[in-house]
């Protein structure tokens, strides 16, 4: 996926100053920077929720600003995770693929995941919600609403329903940011190795640099719309190329 020289407003302020900004397959890629600096908008924008004013998107070379993030093929797991309250977390992981069947069909939309279908398709899909659980250590909970989770489980049933269509993009948004520390950590290492699993490419968003730094292969720090220095985390440590690039990685150990 690749971004060239997108710019953004919103009334009268230009928020996205000319992004350019490539994302290798199967990489993982942070967008690191302090709140208000546009992270959000250049992944809403890469998801198809946003338009640029200006500039393009590609994927695989081809520009795909008018198309939706389903025809994008890319999944988006946000701060606040989402989940239908009322469907058991087999169902919430469901529902996506569910959602398509049922479109295909022509048929109302059957709230509750697993009913509807051929049984064909329902054995599919079943499988693949609980080989989704087992990678995400969910099997045990499956028949569970998410109100009887932690915030952690809650999380990974948003990434298991994010991923759940095998997504070739897959865009987080600050999605540690309402976890306490440990599990931060822990959802991390998880995510880390989901990446490795996977082989999708990742688009991390934090203003986190610990976990931009921990996780990436290369991190690109944005700093008032505008990306100040992009590579591997290594080389914005060692030789920050701007005042601004090392007084945000001084402030923020
Ligand atoms: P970040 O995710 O880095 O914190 P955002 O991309 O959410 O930053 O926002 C960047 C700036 O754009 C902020 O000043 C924000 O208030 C503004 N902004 C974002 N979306 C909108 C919108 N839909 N309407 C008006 N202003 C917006
Ligand atoms: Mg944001």
């Amino acid at each position: 996926m690749e971004l060239r020289n997108v710019r953004r407003s919103f009334g009268g302020t230009e928020v996205l100053r000319g992004i350019s900004l490539d994302v290798p397959d199967g990489s993982f890629t942070s967008l690191l920077g302090p709140s208000g600096c546009g992270k959000s908008t250049t992944l809403r924008i890469m998801a198809g929720l946003d338009r640029p004013d200006s500039g393009q998107v590609l994927m695989n070379g081809e520009e795909v600003s008018d198309r939706s993030a389903t025809a994008r093929n890319i999944a988006m797991v946000f701060q606040s995770y989402a989940l239908y309250p009322h469907l058991t977390v087999a169902q919430n992981m469901a529902l996506p693929l569910t959602m398509r069947e049922l479109s295909r069909w022509q048929r109302l939309p059957l709230v509750g995941g697993l009913h509807g279908g051929t049984r064909q398709t329902r054995r599919a899909i079943q499988a693949r919600v609980a080989a989704m659980a087992a990678m995400l250590d969910l099997t045990d909970l499956l028949g569970r609403k998410p109100g009887q989770l932690s915030g952690g489980q809650q999380q990974r049933v948003a990434v298991g329903r994010a991923l759940i269509r095998e997504p070739s993009v897959f865009l987080l948004d600050e999605p540690l940011s309402n976890l306490d520390a440990k599990l931060r950590t822990q959802m991390r290492a998880e995510l880390s190795a989901l990446h490795t699993r996977t082989g999708r490419s990742f688009v991390y968003v934090t203003h986190d640099q610990t976990e931009a730094i921990s996780m990436s292969d290369q991190v690109a720090l944005m700093l008032e719309g505008r990306i100040a220095q992009i590579g591997p985390p290594r080389t914005l440590y060692e030789t920050p190329q701007s005042r601004a690039v090392a007084a945000f990685i001084g402030d923020h150990p």
